[in-house]
């Protein structure tokens, strides 16, 4: 299908994108197909998504949950949702399971093949074992200084290890002893003998085990040595059968050591590597790492914040999972390294909540009007929830004597083309009446208090036979259907296009959320929906957290491209 949506922006990049044709096909899905025709994957396509639980998963994430996920259920396969679990020191049940929550949010079932890393601690010590015995690798005393020191840079080349000649026999009886808590914590690794003068300084003898005192929140006091992710990565995916193991451009150089591990030990099964460029957005930092300062500075409320970009933040804000799959699809996968427009997310954004949320008036800062000619009952308006879709049905409007509109909609010393409120002009308001400005009353310090109006009973709209031209159409609430809620408008965490993961601090922007006190239509609360789109203002959702209090809260989800 091939989509045609008018977007205002120019950026080749950005018209490209949104004009695409909405069937992925790119080199990973091209590499499946031929895998498959050419008899290389001898069973169902089967892929992984293997998160750290040490943070919250963030946009970039849903990037690779939409790739694993997607090609899988494409191709008819299979895909585990697999915690690389192999740091206590950093990990937790907690993350686990928000992880489980968003990835599940996102719109993706991993059914029974939910796995850890931890499963297979035992195997991968056997491996570890298998490969002492083979000669290929060896217990190295040296700190991690030192380690550091004799690795080499990328113009010279490392140092063999005083210990690289150990014997076999030695090694074995070392790691046995790593294993069963003889040595202190970070005094001994296992090592892969490998090259030290290799120009990829991954296979300069990289450590595989590393000894750590700690308790996993899994294995608990079982282990004290924790294999080292380039050494438990491939063995998982091997012993998953996963046919394609998809990861990021970082992992590029990490390759030939997944090759030279599964080589190198007795596994039957080989997965091939292939690398993808990350998901970079602007304004964004996708690093667990700085979201994790941003939560423990507290420039943000938590990880789920809305204003963070975690999958449960987004969720907070309103972002509904659709709109990231349709983000994801959109931009594709490639080996480029690109940063991607705010623009196309809130696109999608857009897109999706169009359908969903119902519509109605909100008046952010309240000015009062007294419409001076009118007495007696309220008069009862109706108007659609949503301009298209009948589906929505009617709601009612109340018109009275004391309506509020927004205090931007009215202005004394008006600039040029203004077509609001002004002192003796006219204006309609949306789905009611015209009404003109009789008289601005102020208080002793010239604030104005009250707008005194006249109705024109004969102006109802759809039934206006009043003759009046007024320029412009603003939105107003009755006192006598007006609820009282907070409005919370976010900007962008960060006010660079581009921040930097390392000094994030300088483009933090301090106006990231402004909260302000609003009256929107009260028969909102008659309908269930959690979107709503304020008029000319944007998309908010209703906050569930807040249910309960007597000031409802609503996020800005995204604002409008359009305005009427
Ligand atoms: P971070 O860099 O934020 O700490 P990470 O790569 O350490 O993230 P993992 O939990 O190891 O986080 O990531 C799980 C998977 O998600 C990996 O396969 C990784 O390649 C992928 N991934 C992480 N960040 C991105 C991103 N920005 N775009 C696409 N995929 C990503
Ligand atoms: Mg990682």
């Amino acid at each position: 299908m091939l989509l045609c949506v008018p977007f205002k922006k120019t950026t080749t990049g950005l018209h490209r994108i949104l004009t695409m044709d909405t069937t992925p096909h790119d080199f990973i899905r091209a590499r499946i197909v031929r895998d498959l025709n050419d008899g290389t994957v001898k069973h169902e396509i089967i892929t992984r998504f293997p998160p750290e639980p040490n943070g919250f998963l963030h946009i970039g994430h849903a990037k690779s949950i939409c790739l694993n996920f997607g090609v899988a259920d494409e191709f008819g396969g299979q895909t585990y949702l697999r915690f690389d679990d192999t740091n206590p020191l950093t990990e937790s049940e907690g993350f686990v399971e928000a992880i489980k929550k968003d990835v599940n949010w996102l719109g993706y079932d991993w059914g029974d093949r939910l796995t850890f890393a931890s499963d297979y601690f035992e195997q991968i010590y056997a491996f570890a074992e298998e490969l002492v015995v083979r000669g290929c690798a060896f217990v190295c005393d040296l700190s991690a200084e030192e380690l550091q020191a004799t690795r080499g840079t990328l113009t010279t080349v490392g140092q063999n290890s005083p210990f690289r000649d150990r014997s076999i026999d030695e090694n074995l009886t070392l790691l046995q002893k790593m294993k069963a808590g003889n040595f202190a914590t970070g005094s001994r690794v296992l090592r892969a003998k490998i090259d030290m003068s290799s120009p990829n300084l991954n296979q300069r003898d990289p450590v595989l085990y590393r000894v750590i005192h700690a308790a996993h929140h899994r294995t608990g006091d079982q282990w004290c040595i924790y294999p080292m992710y380039d050494f438990t990565h491939c063995i998982c995916d091997a012993l998953e059968g996963i046919t394609h193991s998809l990861c990021t451009l970082e992992f590029e150089d990490h390759r030939a050591l997944y090759d030279w591990v599964l080589d190198n030990i007795n596994i039957n099964f080989h997965p091939p590597q292939i690398e993808f460029s990350r998901l970079n957005l602007e304004h964004t930092i996708t690093s667990k790492r700085v979201l994790r300062e941003l939560v423990d500075q507290q420039f943000v409320n938590g990880w789920d914040d809305p204003r963070m970009p975690t999958l449960a933040g987004l969720r907070n804000r309103g972002v509904p999972p659709a709109a990231i799959r349709d983000f994801c699809r959109r931009v594709g996968v490639t080996k480029q390294e690109n940063t991607i427009e705010t623009e196309l997310l809130d696109f999608c954004i857009r897109s999706d909540l169009e359908e969903k949320a119902p519509r109605c008036m909100v008046v952010r800062d309240p000015l009062l009007l007294e419409v001076t000619n009118f007495s007696g009952e309220d008069i009862r308006l109706t108007a659609n929830w949503h301009p298209k879709l009948t589906e929505f049905g009617m709601r009612e409007l109340v018109f009275g004597r004391k309506i509020y509109i927004d205090q931007t909609d009215f202005s004394e010393d008006p600039p040029p083309k203004y077509k609001r409120l002004v002192p003796g002009g006219i204006v309609r308001l949306r789905y009611a009446f015209i009404v003109r400005c009789d008289e601005v009353v102020k208080d002793d310090s010239g604030k104005i208090i009250c707008l005194k109006v006249t109705y024109f009973p004969d102006s109802r709209s759809g039934n206006d036979t009043s003759g009046l031209k007024p320029k412009g159409v603003i939105q107003f609430v009755a006192e006598n259907n007006a609820l009282p809620i907070e409005i919370r408008d976010y900007e962008h965490l960060f006010l660079s296009k581009t921040p930097s993961s390392s000094t994030w601090q300088d483009s933090l922007n301090s106006n990231s959320v402004a909260v302000s006190n609003a009256l929107v239509e009260r028969t909102i609360y008659a309908r269930s929906e959690q979107h709503w789109q304020f008029e000319r203002m944007g998309y908010y959702f209703r906050s569930p957290g807040h249910d309960s209090e007597v000031k409802p809260v609503y996020h800005r989800t995204v604002s409008l491209s359009q305005r009427w």
